[in-house]
């Protein structure tokens, strides 16, 4: 029998839906508060490692998702201007061999639709345009609840707070957060294979520069290229997946690359920009009936790609909780079993900033052995 009977999930990201479907599976019923009044995804790639893939073949995805995806070939570290291989280690054939599970990429706006279908047919309750304003635990009828900005109100057992980067929820339960901007921007986008004049290898591949690094990946079985270009700066950016960038000014940063890097730029129409910041461990991921996953509580640095695989991970281990054990030692176990591995990732992204950076024109020995070893790993 299940020990929470309704739940209230702050968010409809890629965490917070998983979550949800997770719960739902098991009988719980659950009501989400997304903020967005139409349900998507900004259009930009996610890579899909062995660890999130595992959780998703478990929620039943796989086969929704495989004809949506594109499985890399290598990991490949290139030369900026050269094109020259500083590593080309196979990708596809590793993550089978040795996690019995592929690596994908998959654009957000398909895992997101993906996962929206899959909690409808579950029953979740989605409603839009319901902005959380903040949550009322209330000790003495065993219940909480959040309050939207129109004033809707929604009851439940428990309040998940998987509203990203600029959580409320976490605002309200450890106060305002002091993020560090890291001195780095990244630009993404994503280019119709179409509007392409040159063949773009099928891999998971970046491209080493001075001062900047640019990761360039397939999507959708091939039909689209994803990419993220990061560069030093010292000015503040906002940090929001929606800011709309220049593409000319990207254009200009990455003048004189490889053709396939100055090709896939000039094929940009739009960008985003984002701004990136590193972020301490919280001191605790729960308190009351509230509890945090995702972003909300590890927001981390892209240079492991695994933010959404760790929300993703997150969900499924307290949905497992949730329904064997009562509250608060669901939440207890949790924090125990996710915060610890959640951080070590926090910190080892934000240690591989720069790491894909050329100083004096080269990359250097002790970054090249850094970076084999990085591209090697994933996680568990
Ligand atoms: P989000 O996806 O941010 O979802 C939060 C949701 O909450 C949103 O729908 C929002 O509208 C809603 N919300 C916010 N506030 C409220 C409110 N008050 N009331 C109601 N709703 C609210 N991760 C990977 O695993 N692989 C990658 O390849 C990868 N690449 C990345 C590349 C870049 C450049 C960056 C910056 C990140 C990348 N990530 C990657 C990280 C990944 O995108 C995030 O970690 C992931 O999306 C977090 O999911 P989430 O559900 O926790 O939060």
């Amino acid at each position: 029998m299940n020990q929470v009977s309704r739940v209230v999930v702050v968010g409809a990201g890629i965490g917070g839906l998983c979550a949800a479907l997770a719960l739902a599976k098991q009988g719980v019923q659950v009501v989400m508060c997304e903020q967005a009044t139409r349900l998507g995804e900004v259009g930009a790639g996610l890579q899909i490692s062995p660890n999130a893939f595992k959780v998703l073949r478990a929620l039943g995805l796989e086969s929704a998702l495989q004809p949506l995806a594109f499985v890399p070939q290598n990991a490949a570290i290139r030369d900026y201007k050269t094109g020259e291989y500083y590593l080309k280690a196979p990708l596809a054939d590793q993550a089978e061999a040795r996690y019995r599970a592929p690596y994908w990429h998959l654009h957000r706006a398909d895992l997101h639709q993906v996962l929206v279908d899959a909690c409808s047919a579950a029953g979740v309750d989605i409603w839009l345009g319901a902005a959380l304003s903040h949550y009322n635990d209330d000790p003495l009828s065993g219940r909480i609840c959040a309050v939207m900005e129109d004033g809707r109100e929604c009851w439940a057992e428990l309040l998940i707070g998987a509203d990203g980067i600029r959580s409320s929820v976490r605002e309200q339960m450890l106060g305002p957060e002091q993020p560090t901007f890291m001195g780095q921007v990244a630009w993404r986008g994503v280019i119709p294979v179409s509007d392409l004049s040159i063949h773009v290898q099928p891999d998971a591949c970046v491209w080493a520069g001075p001062g900047r690094h640019l990761v360039s990946y397939y999507l959708r079985g091939g039909e689209y290229v994803n990419f993220v270009a990061v560069e030093e700066r010292q000015d503040w950016r906002s940090e929001s997946w929606r800011e709309e960038g220049d593409v000319k000014e990207l254009q200009r940063a990455f003048a004189g690359w490889h053709p396939e890097v100055s090709e896939l730029l000039s094929a940009a129409s739009s960008t985003f920009l984002w701004s990136l910041n590193g972020r301490d461990e919280l001191p605790r991921w729960h308190q009351g009936r509230a509890v945090l996953l995702g972003d909300a509580c590890h927001p981390m640095l892209p240079f492991m790609a695994q933010g959404a695989a760790m929300a993703i991970e997150d969900a499924y281990a307290l949905a497992h909780y949730l329904t064997r054990f009562a509250l608060p030692d669901a939440l207890r176990q949790y924090e125990q079993l996710r915060k610890p591995r959640a951080t070590k990732i926090q910190n080892m992204s934000k240690a591989n900033a720069g790491l894909y950076h050329m100083h004096g024109g080269v990359l250097g020995k002790a970054k090249l052995r850094a970076l084999k070893t990085v591209s090697r790993v994933f996680p568990q």
